[in-house]
């Protein structure tokens, strides 16, 4: 039975009590229950973690890429082996539905997660040009505040890059679904991660958030959350010109060209739109359809939207949880009213609850058509399974109206073949997009462009983000400097 009530933040090894007294219930947003308690950190909490991953970077920062190999890989182990418990925790704190919670919220960090053991046999972390060494070096004391959305994923993209960097790593999960994070903890103390490199304080961003972003001796800030709470990490960190990195949000448009395979496009559409409730940045939220094939698109999108199974996550066949907190669901239903007030049509869904389903953050699956680029559910993050349809006249008008955003996260295109969607792709500014349908790839870069932030996470991209880069010039070696190019046979 996993712990629900967590009253002490992980600290330098040890379960620390909070120097304040304020603890936060957490509610399942199935029950509307309390579902567990955890305490609202303070200032000083936050200076007591930093300064033990401060003293804790010593030691870390100078172990072998092996031993970090070999630390990472005891902690995938660890969390394979506690994977169920995890799933649990995840059902019950974010409302999604056990058939994602598994293979999903636990299974795709896991594999970021082991992902880092082939990066750290294979990376170079010295390099040769012409006269001068290049060391690459862990940068520091990481700040690392996550959202509640996909509250695993969104620690470990910043935590195994991270670790195996050789930096250290004061963490603030969202205080909305922070009890994975407890667990990680345990895991990884298990898998004999030396005290003070994992640090947790938990607690709201205006205090904890902002205590870390601020902390002098915090070299790197890595944040994911809403562009708003982007912003003041932003300002608050740059006053000790920290590096950052920000995942925010997303308005992501998969478009359909006119070749592609229709059908399939409108229905995975609508599922990568709806998946997690509608609770992920890179969701493609909205829908880009020919004019001329609208009223097509919009019955293949009703059919799929009502094909959903809308309930009580911990049954299998649900496929749709609630929305993760009573403010998510009211900003939801605010979005729906706006649209439905605007010129769009109500194509499936709108406003209140499913039927039957009075108790719970639940909203109906959703999809308007005629939606107008510059209506408030095509520009703003509705967070919620609901869908914005685009009706577009020509390709021109397609890549202008997907261009048609302060955000640039992700997105999709859709054509006769990958060559068409790749030209199409290259109009869009964008952080990444998949081409007809491809396969996640958890290793290769994300991150946004404009409003969505900046920096990549995942992968080669993602790890290199945690290093810094000293230039050592040589005085017994200047062969290279006739030519100024790399000598690369030099790796030390
Ligand atoms: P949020 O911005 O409210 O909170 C995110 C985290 O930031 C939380 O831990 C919060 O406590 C903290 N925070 C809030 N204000 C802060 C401040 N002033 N200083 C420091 N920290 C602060 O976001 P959320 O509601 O938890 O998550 C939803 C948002 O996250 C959506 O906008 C979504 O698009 C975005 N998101 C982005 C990505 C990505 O990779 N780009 C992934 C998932 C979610």
């Amino acid at each position: 039975m996993p712990e629900f009530t967590r009253p002490r933040h992980w600290i330098d090894g040890e379960w620390v009590a909070s120097t304040g007294s304020e603890m936060r219930d957490l509610i399942n947003p199935t029950t509307e229950e309390v579902l567990g308690a955890i305490p609202m950190g303070t200032a000083q909490d936050v200076d007591l973690a930093v300064r033990a991953a401060a003293r804790a970077f010593e030691t870390w920062s100078v172990t072998t890429p092996a031993e970090r190999a070999a630390l990472i890989a005891r902690f995938a182990e660890g969390m394979e082996r506690r994977g169920p418990e995890l799933a649990e925790v995840i059902t019950a704190e974010v409302g999604a539905p056990v058939s994602i919670s598994l293979p999903h919220q636990v299974g795709f960090p896991l594999n970021v997660l082991k992902s880092h053991v082939p990066i750290l046999e294979s990376f170079e972390f010295t390099d040769r040009i012409a006269n001068s060494l290049i060391l690459k070096e862990p940068v520091g004391v990481v700040g690392a505040i996550s959202p509640w959305n996909f509250p695993i994923q969104l620690v470990m993209a910043k935590l195994a890059p991270a670790l195996a960097a050789g930096c250290t790593v004061v963490l603030k999960p969202s205080e909305y679904t922070p009890l994975t994070a407890f667990i990680l903890a345990e895991i990884l103390e298990e898998a004999g991660l030396p005290a003070g490199v994992f640090n947790i304080v938990t607690g709201d961003g205006p205090t904890v958030g902002e205590a870390i972003s601020r902390h002098p001796l915090v070299n790197m800030v890595s944040m994911t959350g809403s562009t708003r709470a982007g912003r003041q990490v932003f300002a608050a960190a740059s006053e000790t010109i920290k590096r950052m990195h920000l995942e925010l949000g997303g308005k992501s448009a998969s478009v359909i060209l006119d070749g592609a395979d229709f059908e399939k496009a409108v229905r995975i559409t609508i599922d990568q739109a709806f998946f997690n409730s509608g609770q992920a940045c890179l969701a493609w939220s909205r829908m880009l359809v020919p004019a001329h094939r609208q009223d097509e698109a919009a019955d293949i999108a009703k059919d799929q939207a009502e094909s959903y199974v809308v309930g009580d996550p911990t049954d299998a066949a649900t496929n749709l949880g609630p929305q993760q907190n009573l403010a998510c669901y009211d900003r939801v239903q605010d979005y729906i009213s706006a649209a439905q007030a605007s010129n769009a049509q109500l194509v499936t869904g709108g406003l209140g609850h499913p039927e039957g389903l009075d108790r719970g953050y639940f909203v109906k699956p959703t999809v308007f058509r005629d939606v107008r680029p510059d209506d408030r559910i095509a520009q703003e993050e509705v967070f919620g399974p609901v869908m914005a349809m685009l009706p577009y006249r020509d390709e021109d008008d397609a890549a202008a109206i997907a261009n048609n955003s302060s955000f640039g996260l992700h997105g999709a295109v859709w054509a006769e073949d990958d060559a068409t969607a790749v030209e199409f792709a290259k109009r869009v500014r964008t952080g990444r997009m998949d081409i007809n349908g491809a396969p996640l790839n958890l290793v290769s870069p994300f991150g946004g462009y404009k409003q969505s932030g900046f920096g990549r996470e995942l992968g080669v991209y993602g790890f290199e983000a945690y290093l810094e880069v000293k230039s050592l010039q040589l005085s017994g070696d200047t062969e290279g400097l006739k030519t100024g190019i790399r000598v690369k046979e030099a790796q030390g």
